[in-house]
């Protein structure tokens, strides 16, 4: 036997060398939520309560996992987004907290956008919007949620990620095109037909340079495909979709970008350079540069 706060100390020392305080009592609160379904305040109130045989084993197993370096998310098989649960397994990034602010900004704009009337506007917007490099689904999905009447495509190079996607896509009841396709083939830059009024992505970013400055958790567990471009390239994906963007946005559509947080000006320059318009670059809620957005200037495709 043994009770929940003595499990929650148990815990905390296996695994203060991996994560910080703050960190530990909100690892304790997920596992604790996953096993028994507590809330925030069961914490404090339920403290003493004693664990019974099979949920202390599940707890331990989970503990175990997390020592090993496996992230949370991997462990527990799913992560919050945007107020919902999205699964995640090795083949899909974690999606994180500053994406979160991009999918609002995207959202936000087409509030402000449809005036006063603001919320049957956007219930009836039908607009059509393209994630590119989907990952888990959650880009694509929560603009769905958002703006039900929209049409939303996702595409991803990985077969085994769009698995995922669409199982998020389903679970959170959103109707989502997914498809695999690659952004850098030729093919998918000349594809005709549809045109968006957005076009969002959270492409890999992250020079393989900056890799040993990153968390084990991160590097060791996340897919490389989703996390990592060369050194020598770090905009390769940038510079595809913003070719991608120029001929398949329509004339009011938009681009909107996360970006690496020391790349900013380089990511602006390049959208200067290659004709889109009023280029905005936007900081999260830590401070520092993570999103852009631009306009394509029609005169010049
Ligand atoms: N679109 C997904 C996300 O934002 C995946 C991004 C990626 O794998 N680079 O989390």
């Amino acid at each position: 036997m043994k009770t929940v706060s003595a499990f929650i100390e148990q815990a905390k020392q296996e695994l203060q060398h991996l994560y910080d305080d703050s960190e530990l009592q909100l690892i304790a609160f997920f596992l604790l939520e996953d096993v028994m379904g507590f809330s925030r305040t069961d914490l404090q109130l339920r403290s003493n309560q004693d664990l019974d045989q099979k949920s202390l084993e599940r707890l331990n197993d989970f503990v175990l996992q997390l020592k090993a370096g496996r992230p949370l998310q991997y462990v527990l098989g799913y992560a919050w987004f945007s107020g919902m649960k999205f699964i995640v397994n090795e083949n899909v990034l974690i999606p994180r907290p500053e994406t979160e602010e991009l999918v609002e900004w995207i959202i936000s704009h087409h509030e402000n956008l449809n005036g006063f009337r603001a919320r049957n506007s956007i219930l009836n917007s039908h607009i059509s919007a393209m994630d590119i490099g989907t990952g888990s689904g959650c880009i694509a999905v929560s603009i769905k949620k958002a703006l039900p009447a929209a049409t939303v495509h996702g595409i991803d190079i990985s077969e085994e990620a769009l698995l995922v996607a669409k199982q998020n896509a389903e679970a959170n009841a959103a109707a989502v095109n997914f498809f695999q396709d690659d952004i850098l083939s030729m093919d998918f830059q000349n594809s005709t037909g549809e045109k968006f009024d957005i076009i969002v992505s959270n492409p890999p970013y992250i020079r393989k340079s900056e890799m040993n400055s990153m968390a084990p958790q991160v590097k060791d567990h996340e897919p490389h495909t989703a996390l990592f471009v060369q050194d020598e390239d770090p905009l390769i994906f940038y510079i595809a979709i913003a070719d991608f963007a120029k001929t398949h946005l329509k004339e009011n559509g938009q681009l909107f970008f996360e970006i690496n947080a020391t790349l900013g000006t380089e990511v602006r320059d390049l959208l200067l350079k290659k004709g889109f318009l009023n280029v905005e670059l936007k900081k999260d809620i830590s401070g520092n540069f993570r999103m852009v957005r631009a306009v394509p200037n029609h005169l010049t495709t």
